[in-house]
């Protein structure tokens, strides 16, 4: 007999990951190495040891590893918010009237909000390992902050934070928790650094990036002792500790022997995706079975569908490593769009090669449509959506009701990444009819893409 499949799919405590997946390590042609801006020559362990943690900087550099332990502290911390539970998405097939199964993964069932939690631990664990003092690090809507500062406070370790200004004054709750678990929180560009200053000189005034406070971070971080840089999105190593997103929702489908056959995320610096897929796209590399994959990331933010794929900059002060990516420039400055976590310019080296490959679709989607998507989901699941986590709906959504003409019994999983209590402010603007859809002319993107490196 068939087994019915319960709205929540809880794996036990004991069924938790013990390893993380290495998604380059499956990969044939792997994405391109990070080289240094000066000498353009790839990154070395001991160079970027300098900015991260050694561990980190190994695993940032490790593409043959398939599975990497995940240490027993980083497992402890998981087992207070995880696993995280696979809902099946009845409520919203019985509202779209589809025959596709929509499943979803929820990671925003701790205090952060977010999945950046994941990683957060596992980076914090690693420099108290290393006898760090602290760490510093940049975020824009300020959930990646609010999990470094919960794991930094786990291991008693001082945590710097950078936040994009408008994020700052737009969100000011979310920089009274970072200050709850005892972060140090400074609006982005900020006084505090010479590029802070440099770019406060070029364009007074301005809201601030994400690329712009990771130089801020990085410059901060160098100049102190016993202090190094974290990341939450983007490196490898990120999308390295994410993957338990995946191996978890694999498992838990697995046992009811559900397999999914469009998988869906959306897109800033595309960890969470890049996590979500791992297990998925592991079997695709290796012939074992297929799946469509798609990016979802803002129409006011398009690396992956409008940017270049090219060696660039991952941050405005050209002080990190280069990395070769979809990039709209690393000057690009997006505009006043309300899912903080996906203004980033560029996108993580693994999901561009792959997306380069033919291997992942990416889509666009504007601001508007990504609300309504939100609200139609919280109405009928409950589960109050983050506006970045809502592009995935959005997809989801669009796929469903393909689906409905079709008759096609597709079964869609998506990763619904956290929750958008912090983000009410963007709720009332689209509730009150204000909210406008940017969408960058190519000219502007041409604009920006005229500064990448040349060499
Ligand atoms: C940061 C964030 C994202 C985007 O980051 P990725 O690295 O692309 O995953 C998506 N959703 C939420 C809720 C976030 O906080």
């Amino acid at each position: 007999m068939k087994q019915e499949i319960p709205y929540k799919i809880y794996l036990k405590e004991s069924e938790l990951p013990t390893k993380w997946l290495n998604l380059r390590a499956f990969m044939d042609k792997k994405p391109a190495p990070l080289l240094n801006p000066q000498t353009h020559a790839p990154m070395t362990e001991e160079e970027l040891s300098k900015i991260f943690c050694t561990e980190l900087a190994r695993q940032e550099l490790d593409d043959t590893s398939r599975y990497i332990d995940i240490p027993d502290e980083v497992r402890d911390f998981y087992k207070m918010y995880r696993p995280a539970p696979l809902v099946r998405a009845y409520c919203l097939e019985k509202a779209l009237q589809t025959p596709a199964k929509i499943y979803y993964k929820f990671e925003g069932n701790n205090t952060s909000g977010s999945h950046k939690l994941n990683s957060a631990i596992a980076q914090a664990y690693y420099a108290k390992e290393q006898g760090l003092k602290g760490v510093t690090t940049e975020t824009g809507a300020g959930q990646w902050g609010t999990a470094l500062s919960m794991a930094c406070s786990y291991f008693g370790l001082d945590c710097k934070v950078f936040m994009v200004k408008v994020s700052y004054e737009q969100k000011p709750f979310r920089r009274e928790v970072m200050r709850t678990y005892g972060a140090n929180v400074t609006p982005s560009p900020s006084m505090t650094t010479e590029v802070g200053r440099k770019i406060l000189e070029e364009h007074p005034g301005t809201g601030g990036s994400l690329g712009c406070a990771i130089s801020e971070a990085v410059e901060t971080a160098c100049g102190l002792d016993g202090y190094r840089y974290a990341l939450g999105s983007v490196l490898n190593q990120v999308l390295l500790h994410q993957s338990v997103i995946g191996l978890e929702a694999k498992a838990a489908l697995d046992q009811y022997g559900v397999t999914p056959d469009v998988i869906i995320g959306c897109a800033g610096g595309g960890s969470n995706l890049g996590g979500l897929i791992a297990p998925f796209m592991a079997e695709k590399l290796q012939g074992k079975a297929d799946y469509q994959f798609i990016a979802v990331e803002p129409a006011s933010c398009p690396s992956l569908t409008r940017g270049a794929y090219a060696y660039d900059y991952c941050d405005t002060g050209k002080v990190c490593p280069l990395s070769k990516m979809y990039t709209l420039g690393s000057g690009f400055m997006p505009s006043a769009n309300h899912a903080g976590g996906l203004r980033y310019h560029g996108m993580t080296s693994t999901l561009s090669e792959l997306r380069h490959q033919g291997l992942m679709e990416a889509r666009s989607v504007e601001q508007t449509s990504v609300f309504a998507a939100a609200e139609q989901f919280a109405r009928v699941e409950g589960i109050l959506p983050a506006p970045e986590s809502a592009h995935a709906i959005r997809v989801a959504i669009d796929e469903a009701m393909k689906c409905k003409e079709t008759g096609e019994e597709k079964t869609i999983l998506f990763g619904l990444t956290g929750t958008g209590y912090f983000d009410m402010f963007a709720y009332e603007k689209f509730h009150d009819g204000k909210m406008t859809d940017y969408v960058p002319t190519d000219e502007e993107i041409q604009k920006s893409l005229a500064d990448l490196p040349k060499f």
